[in-house]
């Protein structure tokens, strides 16, 4: 998700970091016990996963790089090969072992007619071969590496047209990379066919736009997006590699698949959709193909424990509904299985194989939820849940029970968040000082930041690196230009990365503690709108967006009414702007505005994407203005441009 901000980031970050002795650490005693204590608790003698993850292998691509439009190659598997043996002391061995078995890339044959791409970017892509072409199921991230895909099973394969792409679900890893296959131009001759589940089009962008700048700079922390890769930096996100770099695009479905006809035939080829809306993605459709015996759970089920919660920032999601779809999927179709696959990772062979795999990713999302709801019933508190919780040793033996991407204590807060929301009920917490105000006192308390740091050094020394990251953090809130804090907070931040078992949470961690080494690095903005996403936008929420831009200050005291009147669309809409509030009422125009527009929605879009001024839209005739059209401008100068530089390990410059 939201990766398209992170090409240039990447170049940034590297290019500052040139000569500044900000080195990432090697592992201290502790981390190097703490990683060898955690490998001795893992279910190695179970390799089933390797077998499966090169069953089938044909070719991978030349030198495992697929270049990029500019410089930066847009997938650099090859960057990973220092991926082999057992893990450094840097690396947590269970999170190395599946950075491993993403690594293992290429075109598969899954069963006869079917094959996959995997490891070529974050997801995977499946080619259904039909009675006359190619059926594309998840056609990656970006169109250059869905494109390198095709052209990889093209050399194996009898070069046949795609005649359908299949969107199994509306997160932009599973359709970004459409013009890779295919274009506008042969969906609109009827040559391509789109299916998409119910719903995709309305959430396939949304989710990226009223929070999606702040969803963008946290999103770099989560997959690790600026780290170097290797041993001391990036290793895996744990749902893949990595973010591919190049362009997202976007074809909107020609066929809304529903509950109504969940049964079709596509190029000769039976598929029955099973729909799962609001499980992993608000709108997601799994499949199941009759003639070839095969599952396609989409990203409803995953070889690991997957986010309940997404530490990028996003809604909590609901465990107990997502466990119900995996049940029900497993009663109808696991018996019928011979081989599961999925929109992420490896497949699952055999139908004994597909319903154990079933049971556990069914019970592992339904144990989260009702064991936390039970101790959050019992008065527990989040992080007391998040801590005390763990899974029963039947699931825990389990590898695809294991958090590499979701981890139990960041979903289990998520569930109590879901039910309860962020406040605990301790009225102490309801009101406290803002943060920087708050860690001042505490370390003025605690006997002043010289005191702190020695006996946070003696800490950090014993290994106690959960409390150090947490009281160096105050330091730095309280002061930010104290270097020693920044330090020895990096430090901690560091080896918890070092240790952690979840793609995610080595990301976050080891960004962390390389802004707190070199600061914040300049980002541009985030990009994920572009002419293809843009169709995704209706004006109700291109509205609604508008509105969060506003800057209340500068509002202060104004009011505005405007009229927008969209010719092609036949939408009308009457914006008012009033305390400081932008609101908007669809279906009239007011009688008496203050100005108005009348315009079509392609005009508004060459205005959003940079493409042209509005005073070059009115001369061209494409925006005809009514009133004042100053009182546009006025509007305008009152929105806030977000940008992905804010702080996250310090304070936030006011
Ligand atoms: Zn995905």
């Amino acid at each position: 998700m939201t990766p398209t901000l992170i090409a240039g980031a990447v170049l940034l970050a590297l290019l500052s970091s040139a000569g500044a002795q900000t080195a990432p650490k090697p592992a201290e005693p502790a981390t190097v016990r703490a990683n060898a204590d955690f490998g001795a608790t893992l279910p190695w003698a179970d390799k089933q996963s390797f077998e499966d993850a090169r069953r089938g292998f044909i070719a991978g691509i030349p030198g495992n790089v697929i270049a990029g439009t500019g410089p930066a190659p847009a997938w650099n598997m090859a960057a990973y090969d220092f991926l082999s043996g057992d893990a450094p002391p840097t690396v947590n061995p269970s999170l190395w072992r599946q950075a491993q078995l993403n690594a293992i890339s290429g075109l598969f044959k899954v069963t006869d007619g079917m094959y996959q791409l995997r490891g070529l970017d974050l997801a995977n892509m499946t080619i259904v071969e039909g009675k006359t072409g190619l059926i594309v199921i998840d056609p990656l991230l970006t169109a250059e590496t869905s494109r390198a895909g095709l052209e990889l099973y093209y050399q194996h394969r009898p070069k046949r047209p795609v005649v359908a792409v299949i969107y199994s679900h509306g997160h932009a890893d599973h359709f970004g990379g459409v013009k890779g296959v295919t274009s506008d131009e042969e969906v609109a001759a009827g040559k391509v066919r789109i299916y998409a589940p119910d719903g995709f089009m309305e959430t396939a962008i949304a989710e990226n736009i009223i929070a999606g700048n702040a969803m963008s700079r946290r999103a770099a922390y989560q997959f690790g997006a600026l780290l170097p890769p290797g041993s001391m930096g990036h290793v895996d996100t744990g749902l893949g590699k990595a973010l591919s770099r190049g362009a997202l695009t976007l074809i909107p479905p020609t066929d809304v698949i529903t509950a109504k006809a969940p049964e079709q035939v596509i190029d000769g080829v039976p598929i029955e959709f099973i729909l799962a809306p609001g499980s992993e993605a608000p709108a997601e459709m799994m499949m199941y193909f009759p003639q070839q015996r095969v599952l396609d759970t989409a990203e409803v089920t995953t070889q690991h424990m997957h986010n309940v919660y997404t530490i990028r920032g996003a809604e909590v999601r609901d465990a107990n509904k997502w466990s119900g779809y995996i049940s029900d999927v497993r009663e109808r179709y696991a018996a019928k299985a011979d081989t599961l696959i999925m929109s992420h990772h490896w497949p699952v062979y055999g139908t004994a194989g597909v319903d154990h795999f079933l049971v556990v990713q069914r019970d592992l999302y339904k144990f989260m939820h009702d064991q936390t709801v039970r101790l959050l019933n019992e008065g527990w508190t989040p992080g007391d849940i998040a801590e005390t919780l763990k899974l029963p040793a039947s699931l825990e033996k389990e590898w695809t029970a294991h958090g590499y991407y979701g981890t139990l204590s960041h979903n289990t807060r998520a569930i109590y968040q879901k039910y309860l929301g962020w406040y605990d009920a301790n009225p102490a917490h309801l009101n406290p000082l803002p943060q920087s105000e708050e860690a001042k006192k505490q370390i003025e308390y605690m006997g002043g930041i010289d005191a702190v740091l020695a006996k946070a050094r003696a800490d950090y020394a014993k290994g106690e690196y959960r409390w150090v990251a947490s009281v160096m953090s105050q330091a730095v809130f309280a002061d930010p230009t104290n270097q020693a804090a920044r330090q020895l907070a990096a430090d901690a931040l560091e080896q918890l990365g070092y240790q952690a078992e979840a793609g995610t949470w080595r990301g976050a961690y080891l960004s962390g503690a390389q802004e707190l080494r070199r600061g914040v690095p300049k980002l541009p903005p985030p990009s994920t709108l572009n002419a293809d996403t843009l169709k995704a936008v209706n004006l109700e929420l291109f509205f609604d967006f508008l509105g969060v831009r506003l800057n209340a200050a500068k509002a202060e005291g104004k009011r505005l009414v405007l009229n927008w009147n969209f010719t092609d669309t036949k939408q009308q809409f009457t914006m008012n702007l009033e305390n400081s509030a932008l609101t908007w009422v669809e279906g009239r125009l007011a009688a008496k505005p203050d100005a108005g527009l009348t315009l079509t929605r392609d005009a508004l879009n060459q205005f959003l994407l940079g493409r042209a001024k509005l005073p070059e839209l009115m001369q061209q005739g494409l925006v005809k203005p009514e009133g004042d059209v100053r009182k546009f401008g006025e509007l305008f100068a009152m929105f806030d441009n977000f940008t992905p530089d804010f702080p996250i390990v310090e304070p936030l410059k006011k």
